[in-house]
């Protein structure tokens, strides 16, 4: 899942005892044959990371691994926690030490503790009932393997067979890209426990509503996957296709923005009869720049990842269409290399509505002033970013695109009103969960 975190990898797995290694870097540049070797046993887990929470620093690398005086335990996550302080806080007053920030240790000291106090199931339920924010865990206690997905349900987890074994992973394509089977999405609120038999399960939460991200199906999950019975490609055509009703323009070529934008694009060019053209190459060999941990390195990366193609674009009117804007750099930079090769005119179509909330749940998006759509109108974003028109979706029009209920989405970056308590935001009250 290497487009999901690019800043550290590692893996834990147990024979006897656990075995870690972890480094900094792409998978290919932590691991090797040396290493490899070393990972031993018929259980493990995986992790690659992209922080919201936390340095981009060795130390924060995961899996996290706990040696406690009854078990040995590593937790990889995903997602991010809301009640950190208030979690660290407790868990120092019960004489828990803290090597990092990150909010993926305290999980596993969470874990730790509930389990010494509780025993292993009704040690992870008291977890899950205590952690606030977005979680997709995957954690093993010795030789036992486990999945937990947050209540709401806010970031993917994919249940899936590969070899006659099972395991979990954050998407489904995972198991496409092994030779497995994907089986079905891990449920919010759910507990997995992985056997070499099958897979048991225990739910703590009942729910009303879930509030799967939005943005995993507009930009974050890859396109081949299917994410809670929906396909990411289909949700990011339709999103196109509606785009182009609610956004119409006039113009000699539809251009997508690789590879994000590509799926929009073709939807948009099938609705609005407008031709599709590759009219920006990429280099495939630069990773996704909006992962990137510092402003300085998405800006450099960008113009090393896209060129134009000057006989595509020269002379031409152009629907430029992307899956978002967050802070406007890479926009307002493609617009310029356009203008460049030659095009006449630049109408950007994005396919998710103007972001102008943080997001606390997993999705590194921090604070108001960093987002272009916070405070202006759209016709000042266009100035901004030197396009001739800028259309965004609606929020309506996104919902129908992905096809599940408006209450059963986080649409926290769009509205400012989250599933979760958040200190000093809005809540969704819909959102509430009822005890089993
Ligand atoms: S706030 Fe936005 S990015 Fe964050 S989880 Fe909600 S929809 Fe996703």
């Amino acid at each position: 899942m290497q487009h999901r975190g690019q800043e550290s990898a590692g893996i834990a797995t147990y024979e006897g005892r656990m075995h870690v290694v972890k480094g900094m870097g792409l998978v290919h540049e932590v691991f090797n044959e040396l290493n490899l070797r070393y990972l031993r046993g018929n259980v493990g887990i995986g992790h690659v990371r992209y922080s919201t929470e936390g340095a981009s620093i060795e130390e924060n690398a995961q899996p996290i691994y706990l040696y406690t005086p009854s078990h040995e335990i590593a937790v990889a996550h995903n997602g991010e926690i809301v009640n950190v302080a208030e979690l660290r806080e407790f868990l120092g007053s019960m004489g828990s030490g803290f090597t990092t920030r990150s909010d993926s240790e305290v999980i596993a000291r969470l874990i730790s503790y509930e389990v010494t106090k509780r025993g292993i199931i009704g040690g992870l339920k008291e977890t899950v009932r205590r952690l606030r924010g977005s979680f997709s865990l995957a954690i093993l206690i010795d030789n036992r393997l486990f999945a937990i997905r947050d209540p709401f349900g806010i970031r993917p987890l994919a249940l899936g067979s590969i070899d006659g074994g099972y395991g979990v992973a954050s998407e489904s394509v995972a198991f496409d890209s092994l030779g497995g089977r994907f089986i079905r999405d891990v449920q919010p609120g759910e507990i997995v426990e992985i056997t070499p038999e099958g897979f048991e399960t225990h739910h703590v939460f009942r729910r009303k509503h879930v509030a799967h991200c939005m943005f995993e199906y507009v930009y974050f999950a890859r396109a081949d996957s299917v994410i809670d019975g929906r396909c990411v490609y289909e949700v990011r055509r339709n999103i196109g296709r509606i785009l182009a009703r609610e956004q119409p323009t006039d113009a000699d070529f539809v251009v997508p923005v690789p590879d994000s934008g590509r799926a929009h694009a073709i939807g948009y060019s099938e609705e609005s009869g407008i031709p599709y053209a590759e009219g920006l190459m990429k280099n495939r060999y630069v990773e996704r720049t909006f992962i990137l941990p510092s402003q300085e390195s998405r800006v450099r990366e960008i113009t090393m990842k896209l060129n134009p193609v000057r006989s595509v674009v020269n002379g031409k009117r152009i629907v430029l269409v992307d899956d978002s804007i967050v802070r406007g750099n890479t926009m307002r930079k493609l617009i310029g290399m356009l203008r460049e090769a030659g095009a006449r005119e630049v109408h950007v179509r994005i396919g998710s509505p103007p972001i102008i909330a943080p997001c606390y749940l997993g999705i590194d998006m921090k604070t108001r002033d960093q987002f272009i759509a916070s405070g202006r109108s759209v016709e000042e974003i266009a100035r901004v970013l030197g396009a001739d028109s800028l259309g965004y979706i609606s929020i309506d029009g996104l919902v129908e695109a992905i096809g599940i209920p408006k209450e059963d989405l986080c649409l926290g970056c769009l509205t400012g009103e989250y599933p979760v308590k958040i200190e000093g935001e809005r809540i969704r009250h819909q959102c509430d969960l009822e005890e089993f």
